[in-house]
This record gives C-alpha cells, sequence and structure tokens, in this order.
C-alpha cells in the first residue's frame, strides 16, 4: 500500500522541526533534540495499539470542535476525518493499515509506537524527539505520539497540525524554507489561539491578561521593544490553564500549553500596541517565533 508517487520517509528525516517544545512542524532542517519517552503502549497488538491511538485523537478533534464551533475548527475537523488514512512505520516508509480514499488529497495517519524505534531512521529519530504532533508535507504523513495528555489540549494539537495538513492538501502552502515556514506558523497559531479563546473562557483570558502584563512590565524593564527582547515564557504552571482547558496530564502537556499560551499573549500585545499595518505585523510575528524557535534550538 506504499505510495510510489512520493519519495521515501527516509529522504525526508531531515525535514523536521520542533514547535511549542512538544509539536513538530515541517521543515527542511534537521534538529536534534534529546531523548523522551514517547508513548504508552499498553501490551496489545501494535495495530489494535495504533487504531485505539487512531480514535483517541479524532475523538479528541471532536470533543474540541463540539466545545468550540469554531467554523475553520469545524472544516478542518471534517477535512482529517475524511482525509486521514490510518498507517503504520515500516524501515524508511510508511504501510497503509486501512483503504485510501479515492480521491486525493489524502495523508497517512500514523500513530508512533515505543517499538517503532527499533525501525532505523527516520523512526528511531521521530522517536527521540518530543513531539506531539507533526506533519509532514512531502511525505503527506501526520506523525503522532501517545503522550499522556488531556483531551481538549490533543484536540488543539491535532487541530494545528490539521491546520497545516489542510493547507498543504488544499495548495495553500508557500515554499519552504526557514522563513515561509516562520510565517505559517503565525497562521497555524493565530487559528489554534482563536479556538483556544474560544473554549478557554474567563480563566484562559485572565491568565492571558497576566501574560499581558508581564511582557509589558519586562519590556519597560529592560527599555525595549517586544522583536527586541521577547519575555521568555513562564517556568511556573498556572493552574487557571488547568481551569481553561481540563487537568494537565503530564509536563509535555503543561509546557506545551505555557509555550503556545504565550504564543498567543505575544501576538495579541502586538496587535494592541504597535500601530502598522497587518500584513507587516504578520512579519514582526513571524520574526519573533523566529527567535524563539532559535532560542529554542528548533531552527
Ligand atoms: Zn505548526
Amino acid at each position: 500500500m506504499k505510495n510510489k508517487n512520493r519519495p521515501s520517509v527516509h529522504s525526508f528525516v531531515v525535514g523536521f522541526i520542533l514547535v511549542a517544545l512538544a509539536v513538530i512542524d515541517w521543515h527542511d532542517q534537521s534538529t536534534t533534540t534529546p531523548p523522551t519517552s514517547v508513548t504508552q503502549s499498553a501490551p496489545r497488538g501494535p495495530l489494535n495499539v495504533r487504531k485505539e491511538i487512531h480514535d483517541t485523537w479524532l475523538t479528541s478533534l471532536d470533543q474540541l470542535s463540539a466545545r468550540s464551533g469554531d467554523p475553520e475548527l469545524l472544516e478542518i475537523r471534517d477535512f482529517v476525518r475524511s482525509h486521514a488514512v490510518l498507517a503504520e512505520p515500516i524501515p524508511g516508509d510508511v504501510r497503509l493499515l486501512s483503504t485510501a480514499p479515492k480521491q486525493d488529497p489524502w495523508f497517512s495517519f500514523v500513530p508512533m509506537i515505543e517499538t517503532d524505534e527499533t525501525l532505523g531512521d527516520p523512526w528511531q529519530a521521530f522517536a527521540t524527539q518530543p513531539f506531539m504532533g507533526s506533519y509532514v508535507p512531502y511525505q503527506r504523513v501526520m506523525i503522532v505520539k501517545d503522550f499522556l495528555i488531556a483531551p481538549l489540549w490533543r484536540g488543539l494539537v491535532f487541530a494545528h497540525e490539521g491546520w497545516h495538513a489542510k493547507r498543504h492538501l488544499t495548495g495553500q502552502t508557500q515554499k519552504n524554507g526557514d522563513w515561509q515556514h516562520c510565517l505559517e506558523e503565525v497562521g497555524a497559531h493565530s487559528f489554534e489561539n482563536r479556538v483556544a479563546r474560544s473554549i478557554g473562557g474567563t480563566p484562559y483570558a485572565e491568565y492571558i491578561r497576566q501574560e499581558l502584563k508581564r511582557i509589558d512590565a519586562e519590556l519597560t524593564r529592560v527599555n525595549a521593544t517586544i522583536q527586541q527582547a521577547f519575555p521568555n515564557p513562564p517556568t511556573v504552571y498556572d493552574f487557571r490553564l488547568d481551569q481553561a482547558f481540563g487537568q494537565a496530564l503530564s509536563d509535555t502537556d503543561r509546557e506545551n500549553r505555557i509555550f503556545n499560551a504565550s504564543v498567543d499573549a505575544m501576538f495579541q500585545y502586538i496587535d494592541m500596541n504597535w500601530r502598522i499595518p497587518h500584513n507587516e505585523k504578520h512579519g514582526q510575528k513571524a520574526a519573533i517565533l523566529c527567535t524563539m524557535y532559535r532560542k529554542n534550538g528548533i531552527l
């Protein structure tokens, strides 16, 4: 069931980038990240485990969609449901575990489990990278890992990757490259931020207000613009993120929320404080994201 029209996964092993401390997105440079645990696979057949992970992710996306009602999110949910084909990793490639839709553009959905690290690269490399989800455009593969993560946040991670998949498969993404990647991420995060606000209620709004104050105070302290000195995300997890999105179930879950909320606050800060045209704001946000990625060894 190999798609012969695509280059092998192996040839694309260098095409990854870490995002938000735990989410990988596409890119054209290799990254080095410390090893981390990957999955909590039960002692069952891998096919059943992959199917369970696949179903869990889709259920989370459904829950998020029902809670949010955001029209674009609903489109992405429908796109993912009708275009994702369950697949498993094999050495240097993927193998479909269910029938591909007759119509393109479909993509392979690969839930990774612990034993996949024995399949050699690129799977061994992926296994050591602490991402929750990743969409790889050239391979048309979305890879997800079964980290312990609360359902609504898992749905949000899935929605973010689904946004990339839909953009790519409907021909809306630009050529690859650092700068283009950062511009694309502004779109993905803007969408994700909006959905987060739609379900986060008062606790999330208060958390962001506090973040905006913190950013302002920090910039005043160092006498710099946000582009010159965007403050690092908080190091302490705030319980309001639990109130907003359900109790976090792991450090990965918590770190990802902190980072993404920090991006939301940064975007809002620029929108509220900078009197420049919209397209220039998009570029400024991309520039800061690039800086944040570089700080975290992502670019
Ligand atoms: Zn992304």
